[in-house]
């Protein structure tokens, strides 16, 4: 059956079960956006299970895989869900498609929702490289480098004895990455001012990051456009087709032609 096939259909309760898909700010805000606009609606927040204290806002929260693309079809229908959420990080490659395909096998509509990248502007120095294998390799020049990638993709780095790496994450590395240079824990958001002093401080040339896009993290690079330091910018992973929208706006609008 078709994603969009029930669009419009009425369920026997006249509640509309919905499951968010999340680990996003985006995906609390729209939790939080539900329970304020539409009380007919029933929702379910999942996590992954991969920071130890999830933020959120739902009564209802479900945590860890489903088992995938199978494991989840028969999550949505035994669980009676009537629309899908995808609002996983934009490099949160793998669940996307895991979601459109069981969204596809039990019939329901799925929308993605994925926040705006960052656009590059006048003053920036960035080099865009399509996965962190090609961020890794770009940094033959670099000798103080800034690691904005999380926790979990370090080890594309480790064949660089001789640079020095600041490695910024929620939470520590699972394995010790061995990088020569200094783990900062620290959540975002972050401050202009804060991270010009980080970047000077820690003398560093070039940051790598994610083009995760938002505000809490963006300030690094507006640092790094006033200090005219280089940013090796990695790009998001492909979308499967299927509609997407860029705030939890548009997600309400589009949920509108299922619920009055
Ligand atoms: P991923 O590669 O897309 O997914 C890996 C597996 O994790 C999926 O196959 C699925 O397991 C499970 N999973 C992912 N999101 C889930 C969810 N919302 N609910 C239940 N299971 C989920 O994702 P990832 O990069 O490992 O990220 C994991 C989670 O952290 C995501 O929810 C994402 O939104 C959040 N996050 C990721 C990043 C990042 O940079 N990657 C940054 C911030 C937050 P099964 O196949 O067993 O169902």
């Amino acid at each position: 059956m078709g994603e969009n096939a029930l669009a419009g259909s009425i369920s026997v309760s006249g509640i509309k079960r919905v499951l968010i898909l999340g680990g996003t700010t985006e995906a609390s805000l729209l939790v939080r956006r539900l329970a304020d606009d539409h009380r007919n609606l029933d929702v379910i927040l999942s996590f992954a299970g991969r920071t130890v204290a999830p933020q959120y806002a739902s009564k209802q929260v479900r945590i860890g895989g489903f088992g995938g693309a199978e494991g989840l079809a028969s999550y949505l229908r035994h669980e009676l869900i009537d629309i899908m959420i995808d609002a996983t990080h934009p490099f949160a490659a793998r669940m996307r498609w895991n979601a459109a395909a069981a969204c596809s096998d039990a019939g329901i509509p799925r929308l993605r929702l994925e926040r705006g990248p960052w656009q590059q502007h006048a003053g920036d120095i960035w080099h865009i490289v399509p996965d962190i294998d090609q961020a890794s390799a770009a940094l033959a020049w670099s000798q103080r480098i800034f690691l904005t990638i999380g926790r979990q993709e370090l080890a594309a780095f480790e064949g660089y004895a001789n640079k020095w790496f600041l490695v910024r994450a929620i939470e520590p590395p699972d394995l010790d990455p061995s990088l020569p240079g200094e783990l900062l824990l620290a959540r975002g958001p972050f401050s202009i001012e804060g991270e010009l002093d980080l970047l000077t401080t820690r003398r560093i040339d070039t940051i790598v990051s994610k083009n995760s896009g938002g505000n809490a993290t963006e300030a690094k690079l507006i640092a790094a456009r006033h200090l005219g330091i280089k940013v090796v910018m990695v790009e998001r992973p492909p979308n499967p087709p299927g509609p997407l929208v860029r705030s939890v706006a548009a997600t309400l609008d589009w949920l509108g032609q299922f619920v009055s």
